[in-house]
């Protein structure tokens, strides 16, 4: 392939791939959106291999068989991954973007074939291999972490090292003393040393940045981890000198930190102190005895939540991560349309960091066919409670819990929540008594107008839908 058609696929591709993000922007076109993916990344993998910087049988042989491996184990993944999984698939994926550009830095470091016009394109290069592997070892320490995090393999509760952000403050100075040593090392053919020294510190600083980060600012973690996997892989196409990889590191890299602005927004954080860490504390707790200075809880059965819902003509159903453990998606899809048929008015009310990524519970909704146009987000229905008959909480915790308003020392203090508890009644759909992923009780569980439906959300509305579908 000549590469005057490289260059045109690989535009093609760009093109392709801003397609796909202006089409995953919303539920409709986001089937659509993933397809110009697949195609743009079609393109860009056929240009690339057969272009001209790939020759010799000895490469396409490793290509073909690093693409099987690879394909293998990507389809395997994602055949047997749970959509409750999916956020931290998401982050271990992270990592290995990370990795790779960590790997392509020291191999570009090692290869002594790269011939430079002039003395100022050898430092830019060298420049390249040090950001390129900065930024990929940060990713990559980071994502393990946040995957650790989101799987539960560690607590979600903020490390509060003391002194911590002059430790983060004195790293900086070193990385940046050591990148100046190694330009000057490398004029000589050395800088092995500092590069080495300086992927240490990176990869402890990601281990840092996210163990800082509290449970109730992990949605920020998870979008800012994008951004920093695109960056890698822009930094790993400026070193290959590959303009594709250049230009779309760079469109996940600002997507990536645009949704990260938007998740702070959503949470109503600055972002500079969710990375300095400390808010949040443990995950999914059983609730400790502060409860009986709450109050008393209600509880209700089957029957009763089938006549609420039943005498309601305005339904308010929010859904949490709950819902996704459950997998109710489906039952939930199947009472909306019940209570639909019966000329009861059902909403859905969604929080931006409900679930355990961003758009998770669009996902779902979409999965079951809900209709796009009875889903709306928090900003569009929250003053609408007070009309409200029945809220219907499917194991969602955080993104109901009036502390956040109400509780200035509280860990989610002034994260904008659903006010359902401005309705008449509110049913909230769990297990037990224990606490979301910021591991905070919840008042509204204590509230006059609540009444808990305790057991797995799946089986209750199951339950549920038998009646109401024989009413
Ligand atoms: P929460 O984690 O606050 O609450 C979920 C609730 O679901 C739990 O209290 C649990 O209670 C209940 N639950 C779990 N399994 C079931 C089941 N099978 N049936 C019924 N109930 C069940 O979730 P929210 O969606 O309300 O809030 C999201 C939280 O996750 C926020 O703190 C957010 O910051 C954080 N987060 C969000 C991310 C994102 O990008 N969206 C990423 C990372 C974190 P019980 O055990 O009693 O059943």
């Amino acid at each position: 392939m000549s590469e005057g058609l490289v260059t045109a696929s690989y535009i093609g591709a760009t093109v392709l791939f801003i397609l796909t993000l202006g089409g995953l922007s919303n539920q409709e076109t986001a089937r659509r959106g993933n397809l110009y993916g697949i195609i743009g990344m079609t393109l860009a993998i056929l240009a690339t291999v057969f272009g001209p910087q790939v020759s010799g049988s000895l490469s396409y042989i490793l290509i073909v068989v690093m693409m099987v491996v690879g394909g293998t184990v990507g389809i395997t993944l994602a055949r047997k991954v749970e959509m409750t999984q999916m956020p931290e698939l998401v982050a271990i994926l992270h990592s290995l973007v990370g990795f790779a550009a960590v790997l392509v830095g020291y191999v570009n470091f090692m290869d002594e074939t790269i011939t430079f016009g002039t003395h100022a394109e050898k430092v830019i290069h060298e420049v390249e291999i040090y950001i390129g592997i900065l930024i990929g070892a940060v990713t990559f320490s980071g994502s393990i972490i946040a995957f650790c995090k989101l799987s539960g393999k560690i607590g979600g509760s903020p490390l509060l090292l003391p002194a911590r952000h002059f430790m983060n403050l004195g790293l900086l100075i070193v990385t940046i003393w050591l990148g100046t040593l190694f330009i000057q090392q490398a004029e000589t053919g050395g800088g092995t040393f500092p590069l080495l020294i300086m992927t240490l510190l990176a990869l402890t600083f990601g281990v840092h940045m996210v163990m800082a980060i509290g449970g109730a600012d992990m949605p920020v973690v998870v979008s800012m981890l994008n951004s920093y996997s695109g960056w890698a892989a822009s930094a790993t196409g400026f070193m290959l000198s590959n303009d594709l990889l250049i230009v779309v590191g760079a469109l996940v890299g600002s997507s990536g930190a645009i949704l990260s602005y938007i998740m702070c927004r959503a949470m109503n954080r600055n972002f500079i102190s969710v990375i300095a860490g400390g808010f949040g504390t443990g995950s999914g707790t059983a609730a400790t005895s502060a409860d009986e200075e709450q109050g008393e809880i209600i509880a209700i059965d089957t029957q009763e939540v089938a006549e609420l819902l039943l005498d309601a003509k305005e339904v308010m159903i929010i859904p949490g991560y709950g819902m996704a453990v459950a997998q109710a998606q489906h039952t939930v899809n199947d009472i909306t349309k019940t209570l639909r048929d019966k000329k009861i008015n059902v909403r859905f009310g969604i929080h931006p960091v409900a679930g355990r990524m961003p758009g998770h519970m669009n996902v779902l909704l979409a999965e079951a066919k809900v209709p796009y146009d009875i889903v709306y987000e928090m900003d569009e229905i929250n003053d609408d409670f007070p009309d409200v008959d029945v809220s219907i909480v499917i194991g969602a915790n955080d993104i109901v819990n009036p502390s956040a308003l109400e509780d200035p020392n509280s860990p989610i203090a002034g994260m904008p929540v659903l006010e359902c508890w401005k309705g008449k009644t509110t049913i909230v759909l769990k297990r037990s008594m224990a606490t979301g992923y910021a591991g905070v009780q919840n008042p509204l569980f204590f509230k006059e107008n609540t009444r808990m439906y305790f057991g797995d959300a799946k089986e209750s509305l199951d339950a549920v839908l038998k009646i109401i579908q024989s009413e």
